[in-house]
């Protein structure tokens, strides 16, 4: 199955997706987890992408669509794959349509993670990230076992720098701006599942399990 996950930053798409894909082996294909990649190997599509996602701006839609378009490619996506921050314009998705058309397949689903800005600060702005194995962590809702430090693998956190209060409110405007007309496409196409993601983690699961019925 070709999932989309759409919904404001802070919403749990990518922790909802890591769950999914390791209890399905459908691969998490994240836009945000790729370009960090790119930064942190000091590529220049990293230096590109590092002004754009410092000030929560959305990176060039060519870089985005050419990021996916090699990785759909390849042999683990052959069974599904779960789109995680991208499609994130309107062009995006147009791209990934044509994309997946040219291999004969196309999204089956697009699960809209919903949930009010006024819940997304807090969630952010306290989030804490390992920048060694992506895992998240929260200064007063998911605090790891040692302060500033990931249960996983002993690095010490960092606070993205997206994360930083005064870069939130951009990105929930650039979130309303430019991601928020896709509900729209997506629902014309009959492939819109919205599902409730202000709730417990397990409860979220359990939403998202209902609609990939
Ligand atoms: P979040 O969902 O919490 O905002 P991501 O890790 O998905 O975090 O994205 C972080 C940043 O990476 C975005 O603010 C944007 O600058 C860039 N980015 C990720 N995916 C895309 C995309 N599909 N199109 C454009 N920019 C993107």
């Amino acid at each position: 199955m070709i999932l989309v996950f759409l919904g404001p930053p802070g919403s749990g798409k990518g922790t909802q997706a890591k769950r999914l894909s390791s209890q399905r082996s459908w691969p998490q294909l994240s836009t945000g987890d790729m370009l960090r990649a790119a930064i942190q190997a000091g590529t220049s599509l990293g230096r590109e992408a590092k002004s754009f996602m410092d000030q929560g701006a959305l990176v060039p839609d060519s870089v985005v669509i050419g990021l996916i378009g090699e990785r759909v490619k390849q042999a683990d996506c052959a069974s599904g794959f779960i789109l995680d921050g991208f499609p994130r314009t309107i062009p995006q998705a147009e791209a990934l349509d044509q994309l997946l058309t040219g291999l004969g397949r196309q999204v089956q689903r697009a699960v809209l993670f919903e949930m009010p800005d006024s819940l997304l600060v807090g969630r952010l702005s306290g989030r804490r990230t390992c920048p060694q194995d992506g895992s998240m962590y929260h200064v007063e809702s998911a605090r790891p076992r040692k302060d500033g430090v990931c249960d996983q693998c002993g690095t010490a956190l960092i606070q993205r720098p997206d994360d930083h209060e005064e870069v939130i409110s951009n990105r929930l405007k650039v979130y309303h701006r430019q991601t928020e007309p896709l509900v729209g496409y997506y629902r014309e196409r009959q492939l819109l599942r919205p599902i409730r993601a202000d709730q417990g983690l397990d409860q979220v699961s359990q939403g998202l399990a209902e609609v990939l019925k």
